[in-house]
């Protein structure tokens, strides 16, 4: 075996549980395993469970807790929310506003809806990533029932105006959903002063378990149940609650908040050191995402001329474990549509690598890193056919 140190940069992927988190869920899986539908004692200790964690979510966004609803991931959030509105106001119309950088469970959802008959508009993004609130006012239709635009992109980190977006659809009556999944427990979302109706979280993205989620419904939204069953979640998403979770899910994002200030500077800096060393080391790349409307832990470049999936095998070999896109695309031979929505050609949208920090990164990775880089870079270089044909032309 092989004794590199594993350095693990993929953080928006997914995280480990923290220890504070494990700690919570334990004594729930081991003794309280009430179910909160249950009138005896053994239950009601559960429902009290799971309604202080609800009040700990709720406090985290500055929502009230009745508007909170716990669901099993951050996808059963975006098809809850982009579904359930279009189920509740079909007779009003069936025409959607999205962007073309959103990730697949909102995609997948809308495509599902287009071979329901309904009408989906796909907003462009300029070459930062940023959708123009002046284009989703231009999009609405006297049909429009949703927008739905993400807080911040997975793959490049770009945080949208999602205050200007939501203020517009305010202005003509539609309902607003945005996924928050990589931006909860990242950056501050405070439900009291944003104009959003439903917002889409989950817990594996701030050091809770896989498997839990929440969507927020803000009170007097119409929107369909997606789950039926019993009665569980104030008769809007059946199936017994997963407790221990979503007690884990509550602490990890109160822990997020608590230590909010503290961990986006010390992330930003890791970030930042990366961004700048990269760029100066290695020639012919590029940032991808805003430089800094973006989430304070991820860098996204281009590596011109080499495949992002040579890169990655290679810097596995060296220990660095990072993405070359989202976790769920990866694997897949196709370039990433959120590169190409950004105006990326091909080949460039092709040698893409993401590295996503976290609590375990340490500054003295990053040198090690781009040591890392420059190496494997100039290597896939040497054997590109599209370097040479480059070099040939620029003699
Ligand atoms: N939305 C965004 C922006 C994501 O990054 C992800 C996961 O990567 C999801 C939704 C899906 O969340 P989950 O993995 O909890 O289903």
């Amino acid at each position: 075996m092989s004794t590199v140190k594993r350095v693990y940069l993929d953080h928006a992927a997914t995280t480990p549980v923290r220890p504070e988190v494990l700690d919570v869920m334990l004594p729930i899986l081991k003794d309280q395993f009430g179910n909160p539908s249950s009138f005896y004692h053994r239950g009601q200790v559960a429902k009290k469970i799971l309604e202080e964690a609800r009040e700990t979510v709720a406090n985290c966004l500055n929502a009230h807790a009745s508007e909170i609803y716990f669901t099993s991931c951050g996808t059963e959030s975006d098809n809850w929310a982009i579904k359930g509105v279009a189920k509740a106001l079909e007779k009003k119309g069936k025409h959607i506003i999205t962007s073309k950088i959103e990730h697949h469970a909102v995609l997948h959802a809308c495509e599902a809806l287009a071979g329901q008959g309904y009408e989906i508009t796909y907003l462009d993004v300029d070459g930062d990533g940023l959708v123009d609130p002046e284009a989703v006012r231009a999009a609405i239709r006297p049909d429009t029932i949703l927008v739905t635009i993400m807080m911040a992109n997975n793959e490049i980190g770009t945080i949208q105006p999602i205050e200007k977006i939501g203020q517009i659809c305010r202005e003509n009556k539609i309902i607003f959903h945005t996924d928050a999944v990589q931006a909860a427990g990242a950056i501050p979302i405070d439900l009291s002063q944003l104009p959003v109706d439903l917002l889409s979280i989950s817990g594996h993205k701030f050091y809770a378990p896989k498997g839990v989620g929440a969507l927020y419904i803000r009170k007097g939204v119409r929107i369909a149940t997606f789950m039926d069953g019993g009665a569980q979640e104030r008769n809007r998403r059946g199936g017994t609650e997963n407790v221990p979770y979503i007690v884990g899910f509550a602490k990890a994002f109160e822990l997020a908040m608590a230590e909010m200030a503290e961990s986006t500077t010390a992330l930003q800096a890791l970030r930042d050191d990366l961004i700048e060393k990269v760029l100066k080391a290695v020639p012919y790349t590029r940032l991808n995402g805003h430089r800094t409307l973006r989430l304070p832990n991820n860098a996204n470049f281009s590596f011109e001329f080499i495949e992002g999936e040579s890169i990655l095998i290679m810097l596995d070999y060296m220990g660095f474990e990072c993405s070359s896109g989202s976790a769920c695309t990866s694997g897949s031979l196709d370039p990433s549509h959120v590169l190409l929505a950004i105006g990326l050609p091909h080949e460039k949208a092709h040698g893409s690598l993401r590295v996503t920090f976290g609590k375990s990164s340490e500054a003295e990775d990053i040198d090690r890193m781009v040591d890392a880089l420059v190496k494997i870079v100039a290597r896939l270089r040497e054997i590109s056919p599209l370097w040479e044909a480059f070099l040939k032309e620029n003699k």
